[in-house]
């Protein structure tokens, strides 16, 4: 979609065929008994500029994110909060942590600021924060965590060039680029619907439940093609689509009594199952609505959907207290969120004249997010709009 309003914004005419009934791919809205829900619970940041900038184009309000200063909070332990004295101050004056650590990261970050750091030789999360000499509390409640939610990789398998460019980009840019920005509208409404309206009032369309089966009929219809899905899928549409692993993110929706509500929209759990639950009452106003996430590799994987979903709730139960039992539960495991994202560069399929690639797997730099996949789309554009000469 990013590619298609890019190109519907320059007069280009755009068709996309969307092989789904409804648009968003790996972030969207979902119907389950009744109940509507995101395939996921997303969150973004400040520095997520691109897709800013197209949602901005299409018309989206503003009031359809909620946008928070950094703050990560955990039921009762930890608490970091930028303020007026920037990421440094955030974390010198951290609760719950030694300030042997906090010293320690706040010299990793001002390095990271002086120096730009980039590896020669990528390696894993783990390695570079043990290079760094980051303690076992730091790594554990702030480094790992960053870890997993950017790059939806663990720490040991996760690679440090990409970790470091997330870094660089949100806690070692101005203070708006580490906002939180949480969504208060399903994420099909969040930018893929208001983007298809864009593309339709400038003379483009979009099919919905319309599967590319054919590259070749295709490239015969059209004088240009951008393949934008996801990497599982592209060996429907090529033949020698590269082999890449896959990290999972899992959804636990509990729906307590309409008065539960959380401290905070977003909280931190970060000795069991759940990483962070959000608070769908306050952000999308489904009144005791709180969403779970487990993001990467885990127990999980091993677990009946039911078992998650008892396990998600003791956990809340636990940290906050007074929830009662959820009145019901919805636990949407998406298997093949991303890729993992590994050291050293990602495979891409081989070039096809007429054909450009797009989607978040295709990024150099940045991890498999939102971000990676609206900068995809706006550079296929770009590349049909400019060919290199
Ligand atoms: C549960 C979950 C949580 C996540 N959380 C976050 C987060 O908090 N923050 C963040 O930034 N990112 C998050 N992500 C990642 C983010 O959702 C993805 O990076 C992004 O949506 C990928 O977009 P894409 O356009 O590259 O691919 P997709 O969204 O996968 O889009 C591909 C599209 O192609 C369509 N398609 C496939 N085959 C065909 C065909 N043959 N013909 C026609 N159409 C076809 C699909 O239906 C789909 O709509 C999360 C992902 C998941 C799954």
């Amino acid at each position: 979609m990013a590619a298609a309003v890019s190109l519907a914004e320059r007069g280009v005419q755009v068709t996309v065929l969307e092989s789904a009934a409804v648009p968003g791919g790996r972030a969207r809205r979902v119907e389950s008994q009744g109940h509507a829900l995101d395939n996921g619970q997303h969150i973004l940041i400040g520095a997520y500029r691109a897709l800013y900038e197209l949602m901005r184009t299409v018309g989206v309000a503003v009031n359809a994110v909620l946008r928070l200063p950094l703050e990560v909070r955990y039921a009762g332990r930890f608490h970091l909060r930028r303020g007026a004295f920037g990421l440094a101050g955030a974390l010198l004056t951290a609760r719950g942590m030694p300030l042997a650590e906090r010293l320690g990261a706040a010299r990793f970050v001002a390095r990271l600021r002086r120096t730009r750091l980039r590896l020669a030789t990528d390696m894993s999360v783990s390695e570079l924060l043990a290079q760094e000499g980051q303690g076992a509390r730091i790594a554990h409640y702030l480094w790992h965590p960053l870890c997993v939610s950017a790059l939806n990789t663990p720490p040991q398998l996760a690679s440090a060039n990409v970790f470091l460019a997330v870094l660089r980009d949100t806690l070692g840019a101005g203070a708006a680029a580490s906002d939180l920005v949480l969504p208060r509208v399903d994420l099909s409404r969040l930018f893929p619907e208001p983007a298809a309206d864009f593309v339709r009032a400038h003379g483009g369309e979009l099919r919905l439940q319309s599967p590319v089966k054919d590259l070749g009929a295709l490239r015969q219809s059209y004088d240009q093609v951008i393949i934008a899905v996801a990497p599982h899928q592209l060996k429907t549409l090529i033949a020698d689509a590269p082999e890449y692993s896959y990290q999972p993110i899992y959804t636990c929706y509990l729906q307590y009594a309409d008065s539960v509500r959380l401290p905070f929209p977003m909280l931190g759990l970060a000795d069991g199952l759940v990483q962070w639950v959000f608070d769908r009452g306050t952000l999308l106003g489904e009144q005791g609505r709180l969403a779970c996430v487990i993001s990467a590799q885990g127990d999980q994987q091993q677990m009946a959907l039911e078992e998650i979903a008892e396990r998600c709730h003791r956990e809340l139960a636990t940290a906050l207290g007074g929830l009662g039992r959820p009145q019901w539960w919805r636990v949407i495991a998406e298997k093949r969120a991303t890729i993992t994202c590994s050291p050293g560069p990602k495979p891409l399929p081989s070039a096809i004249p007429g054909v450009q690639f797009a989607g978040d797997y295709t990024d150099p730099d940045y991890p498999p997010t939102l971000e990676a996949a609206v900068r995809s789309g706006v550079r296929a554009a770009s590349s049909i709009l400019e060919p290199a000469r």
